[in-house]
Parts: C-alpha cells; structure tokens; sequence
C-alpha cells in the first residue's frame, strides 16, 4: 500500500475516522485495529518467510493417524503441536527457544512458521532464514564486488527478535561451517534472544545415519539443549503421503 493509499484507508476507517485510536466500550481508549493489522502486515513482509509456507499455521498441522481413533493419532506431532500453541500462548514469558528434531516431512518448518506467523500476528519483530541459505549469504559477502558486508548480513539475524534457522546442520560440516554456527548462535545465546532450529539430523542414532552431534559438533549441540527445549517429530513424509494421494484415482 502506498502512503497515500494508506492515509486515504485510514481517513476511512470506521473504527477510528483516521485518528489511530479507538474507543473500547468499558476499557477507554486503544490503538486502533486498523493501525496494529498496518504494523502486523508489515512484520510479515519483513520476516523473509518463504512463500511455500506462507500458509502454515497450528489449524492445518494435523497430526498423521486416525483422527477417529484417538490412540492411533500421532503422539509425538500432537505433542509437538501442542507444545507450539503453548510456546506462543506464554510468548514473551518464555525464556528458551525451540529444536524441533525429526526427519524430513514430518512438518518442523511447517510447525516453526506457524509460530512465527502466530507471534507476529502478536506485534513481535521475527525473522526466518533457512541455514544453508545464510551460510550462503556470508560468504557472497566475501565476495569483494558484493556490495554487502558479512555484518550486513548478520545484524538483522542478531537483532531479530525470535528467529528460526531452518535445517541446521544440512550444509558440510566444514570448520567455517561449524565457526559461523558457534558465532551465530552464541551471539544470540549471550543476548538472550530465542531462536527456534529444525533440523533433520536426529540425536539417537538411527540406522548408520548421521546424528545431530556429527553435523554440529558436541559443544553446539549442549548449548542448543540449553537454549531450548526439545521437539522429536517422527513419522512418515507428508509430501509423499500427499503425492501417493495425489496420484491416486477414485
Ligand atoms: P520438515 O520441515 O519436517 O521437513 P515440512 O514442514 O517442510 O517438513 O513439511 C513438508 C510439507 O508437508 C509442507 O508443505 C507442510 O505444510 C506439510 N506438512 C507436514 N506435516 C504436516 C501435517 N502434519 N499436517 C499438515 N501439513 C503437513
């Protein structure tokens, strides 16, 4: 919206005629809606999250199983989004972030954009960035014809207020890999600031995969248990399970 456009909306607007402050019958006198859904479109633009899962939210995760048969229903995903609703509801009186563990589909990013999505609808500043997406932002701005700096690059990742960094631990684990991790998140460990992780890599080990540990690193890994609380998702891939129906004639 234009700042004619939004002037001419406010001027209209039916709760306040334009003034920005609307009266509550019994309460007084507030910001007006108008001005706070202004600064809540806003944040939204601003939290860089992906438009793949723009449309994310708590109302359409749905735990995979019978919704009939309460006990075949997924525990650990109706855990998980049970502990997303309650992270929100209790946001800002929260003082630790999220690591939603579990393998690929099982709807970790899903479930971290619909906190984001909840908390900005709240007015608080959020941030997503896919790791390996950053990782590749800093090291353009080595780059000497890039016109960005590697604190450029990271100064809205320290400064957000909650930030969620997608597939931690999915690029090499190369020591620059594991410098910039440590850099990042103790940056934002010493400043109190939550961050909410995913990450496909699983902390028992599974098969001969590889775990959570061998992708960042024992010292990374106690400090992201100590900065947030735990989220194990298991089940299958829902985009297979969508495909398989997709696919399907009736
Ligand atoms: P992960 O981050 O665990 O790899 P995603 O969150 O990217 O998984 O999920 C992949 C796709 O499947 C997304 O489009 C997501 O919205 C959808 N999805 C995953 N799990 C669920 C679920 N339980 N209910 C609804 N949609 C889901």
């Amino acid at each position: 919206m234009s700042p004619n456009q939004r002037r001419i909306a406010q001027q209209i607007c039916e709760f306040c005629s334009g003034t920005g402050w609307e009266l509550v019958a019994g309460k007084g006198v507030r910001q007006c809606r108008c001005r706070i859904s202004e600064r809540v479109n806003e944040l939204l633009e601003r939290s860089r999250i992906p438009k793949r899962y723009e449309n994310c939210s708590f109302e359409n995760y749905y735990p995979q199983g019978d919704p009939w048969k309460e006990k075949d229903v997924n525990e650990s995903q109706r855990m998980a989004l049970r502990d997303a609703k309650q992270f929100v509801d209790e946001y800002p009186g929260v003082d630790f972030g999220l690591l939603l563990l579990g393998p690929c589909g099982v709807g970790k990013t899903h479930l971290a954009v619909a906190i984001l999505r909840s908390l900005v609808r709240k007015g608080i500043q959020c941030l997503f960035y896919d790791f390996r997406d950053l990782l590749k932002e800093i090291q353009g701005s080595y780059n000497s014809v890039s016109q960005t700096s590697e604190l450029k690059v990271l100064s809205p990742i320290y400064e957000a207020e909650v930030l969620v960094l997608d597939e931690l631990g999915a690029s090499k684990p190369t020591d620059w890999v594991r410098d910039t991790m440590t850099q990042i998140i103790n940056t934002r460990y010493n400043d109190k600031k939550i961050t909410l992780f995913t990450s496909n890599y699983q902390d028992r080990q599974v098969l001969q995969e590889e775990t959570l540990v061998d992708r960042v690193g024992v010292r990374l890994r106690s400090r992201l248990y100590e900065m947030c609380k735990v989220i194990e998702i298991k089940g299958d891939d829902y985009r297979q399970k969508i495909g398989g129906t997709r696919g399907r004639r009736s």
